[in-house]
């Protein structure tokens, strides 16, 4: 078979790249980068402009980087004294600017003399002490007097830090990847009258990592903003619309099992609760109840806040079905929260008499086969897990209902993997639970082929959560804040960015542990990271929930769903580095029970160049704890140089698309998609293979 060139692209390797040694590669994967289309879609997060010269006096000093032609005339070693700062005197025409190096090897600095002529490329900042402009640690390339400057026509682009691989490999291989494409192009799946942007996808690629330099550059350039992006957002967006319409005329030609709803079972089951239900619970629990009882498979969103109590009503619902003597999956997007959600369960049917079941990666070798044992015979009625769930060893009895928790964390090919455990000629009824706030509008759009439920209140007796926003300086001050809250019985969280090398490499949730261990007397300190172990998670977070740890320093791990009520105060380490959405599901961490809380968000005044926005964004948390006017807001700010990646957009779905951001296009894509599906099965296809290769039906 000859392989079309979409194809070559999904399936070759990034190992087959000349040049790119095994050690890269493996960080390559660690990121999710495995093929070279993984590679051409690792956008860039910012750009370098040396597509022109500026001169001394007109340098900006508001962060961005400038090019500059000019001579030495000064040079000042001081490796002598223990800082060993190197600096040169530099001049134009128009001024004076003082370049500044630290820890030069000496043998280096012996090459810079009075009267070279250098062009310098870098950022360039004021110095209050010396009333100077400096440049720190810039870029000097030599140039010879007569030497005509040639200027690059395409900025620059900057990447991701990917684990021990220097900047320069990651452009390299990306850039050769690019002159793959030149010469094998993808094919052009949107015609013109499907295309508003009339840009074509290899074009739109190319410039979205090589853009050409706008003319009147006053403002900073955004990729996000360009046509070319968009392009891309917008087909993601058709083929995402495309497996929605896929998957819904499949399940239309399929029936669900019909359940017999006992009242009197669940009137039972709620008397026994140490609480009542809001009436929203009540609302959407017999919306789904209504939805159960009927052979048209149910397929329903229940939206709702963090802490609105959305677990229970999912619960509730498996209940039904383990009333019928059937089986019901509940599929969590990590192991700490399954393991969770399975206590929970334990916890509240523990006078019931129904077998719960947990199925995760981690199991050990006997327990995984007594689970997979007591799934095949149908002795388990309620099974939790994570993506084990839908593996292909796992056999169930008699599957007929799943609940997804945390939806935005699963593809739409895990969904359709779920639902091929369905019995033969059958399908399940799916809920599918998310707390990400989206405006009602989108919901429909997004997704098109559910029914929203909507849990609006939450739960009676919760307090308020205080939210302070502070600069990194006063770290020692919460420190010593904190071990006085502490004699009060609290309990805390201390989250920091996840653990990713990046160019500064200075963001280890460890280095904050051990500061913490340091500094808080007398308490247990606790770590809890996305590279230890299942069971060193599963014991931290188990001895976080006994009280035995007294402060938890973890990374955003603990941002989906971790319920532990007595935890009342969370302290948010480079809180601008987080996407507020983010920020309001890790608040949402406390205030979970009936105690007061607190939560602290730490910005980081060096990451802030534009301090402005980046604490503007942050009041907001103050303002509100409504979920959906914090992720409105949050839109509306994201200024220049706020690089919320992918995985803080809420939305691990989409490759590129931040449905947030990119909404206005939802509505034209579905009309795409909507006559592709009509007329031409064939691109319908091509469309979804390239954006969502691994959904089958
Ligand atoms: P989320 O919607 O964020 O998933 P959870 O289901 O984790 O919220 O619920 C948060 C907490 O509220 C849990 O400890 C849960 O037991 C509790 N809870 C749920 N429903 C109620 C209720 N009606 N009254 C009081 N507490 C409730
Ligand atoms: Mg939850």
């Amino acid at each position: 078979m000859v392989l079309d060139n979409d194809s070559k692209f999904h399936t070759s390797d990034i190992s087959t790249i000349k040049g790119l040694g095994p050690r890269y590669v493996h960080s390559f994967y660690k990121k999710g980068i495995f093929t070279l289309f993984d590679l051409l879609l690792d956008l860039p997060f910012r750009y370098l402009d040396k597509t022109k010269l500026t001169k001394i006096a007109d340098a900006k000093i508001d962060g961005s980087y400038s090019l500059i032609d000019a001579h030495i005339v000064k040079v000042n070693n001081m490796t002598s004294s223990r800082s060993r700062i190197f600096k040169l005197g530099l001049q134009d025409e128009t001024g004076y600017l003082e370049a500044v190096f630290f820890n030069l090897p000496v043998n280096f600095t012996k090459q810079f003399q009075v009267g070279g002529r250098y062009l310098v490329f870098g950022c360039v900042k004021f110095n209050d002490f010396t009333s100077n402009k400096n440049i720190v640690q810039p870029n000097m390339t030599r140039l010879n007097e007569s030497e005509i400057i040639q200027l690059e026509d395409r900025l620059s682009p900057v990447y991701h830090a990917v684990e021990k691989t220097p900047q320069a490999v990651i452009k390299k291989v990306i850039h050769s990847t690019l002159e793959t494409m030149q010469n094998f192009p993808f094919e052009e799946l949107l015609d013109n009258k499907h295309n508003p942007f009339k840009i074509s996808f290899n074009e739109a690629l190319y410039n979205a990592h090589y853009p050409v330099a706008q003319k009147d550059s006053t403002s900073k350039f955004i990729l996000q903003n360009t046509q070319s992006f968009k392009r891309l957002c917008f087909e993601e967006l058709v083929a995402y619309q495309l497996t929605l319409i896929c998957l819904k005329k499949k399940n239309e030609t399929k029936t669900a099992y019909k359940l017999q709803v006992n009242t009197d079972f669940i009137n039972l089951f709620i008397k026994s609760l140490p609480f009542s239900l809001t009436p929203d619970q009540m609302k959407v629990f017999s919306q789904i109840a209504d939805d159960l009882s009927l052979e048209k498979p149910m397929l329903r969103l229940l939206h709702g806040d963090v802490g609105s109590g959305k677990t229970l009503v999912a619960v509730m619902s498996m209940l039904i079905c383990a009333n019928n003597q059937k089986q019901s999956v509940l599929l969590a997007p990590t192991e700490i929260l399954a393991k969770q959600h399975y206590n929970t369960i334990l916890k509240f049917t523990s006078g019931l008499n129904i077998e719960t079941t947990l199925l995760t990666g981690s199991l050990k070798a006997k327990q995984r086969a007594e689970a997979l044992e007591k799934i095949r015979s149908g002795k388990a009625l309620i099974i939790v897990g994570t993506h084990s769930l839908f593996q292909p060893e796992v056999e169930y009895k008699e599957l007929v209902f799943s609940v997804i928790d945390e939806q935005h964390r699963f593809g739409i090919d895990q969904r359709v993997a779920l639902l091929k455990k369905a019995p033969l000629g059958k399908t399940l009824h799916q809920l599918v639970m998310t707390a990400t706030p989206i405006p009602r509008t989108l919901q429909l759009a997004l997704f098109s082929d559910l029914d929203v439920s909507t849990i609006t209140t939450v739960p009676k007796g919760r307090k308020p959560i205080k939210t302070v926003v502070m600069s990194n300086e006063k770290k020692d001050f919460v420190i010593s804040r904190l071990n006085e809250t502490l004699k009060n019985g609290n309990q805390v969280y201390w989250v920091c960015p996840n653990i990713e090398a990046t160019e500064d490499n200075d963001e280890s949730v460890t280095t904050s542990f051990n500061e913490l261990k340091n500094k808080i007397k007398g308490y247990k300190v606790g770590l809890l990271h996305g590279q230890m172990s299942s069971d060193e998670k599963d014991s931290v977070m188990q001895d976080f929930l006994d009280g035995k740890i007294s402060v938890l320093v973890a990374t955003s791990i603990i941002e989906v769903g971790v319920d532990v009520p007595n935890a009342n105060i969370i302290i948010i380490e480079k809180a601008n580095r987080f996407g507020l959405a983010q920020l309001h599901q890790l608040r949402g961490r406390v205030g979970r029970g009936s105690l007061d809380s607190s939560c602290v968000l730490l910005y980081d005044k060096e990451d802030c160049t534009d301090n402005e926005t980046a604490v503007k964004r942050l009041q907001i948390m103050r303002e509100t704890t409504d979920g959906f006017v914090i992720a409105t807001e949050d839109l509306k700010l994201r200024g220049p140089g706020d690089v919320i990646g992918q995985r803080q957009s809420g939305f691990d779905i989409f490759k590129l698309v931040d449905v947030r951001r990119d909404f206005e296009l939802i509505n034209d894509a579905r009309s795409v998609a909507c006559d592709l599906i009509e007329n031409d099965i064939e691109k319908v296809k091509k469309l979804i293979a390239r954006w969502f290769k691994n959904f089958n039906l």
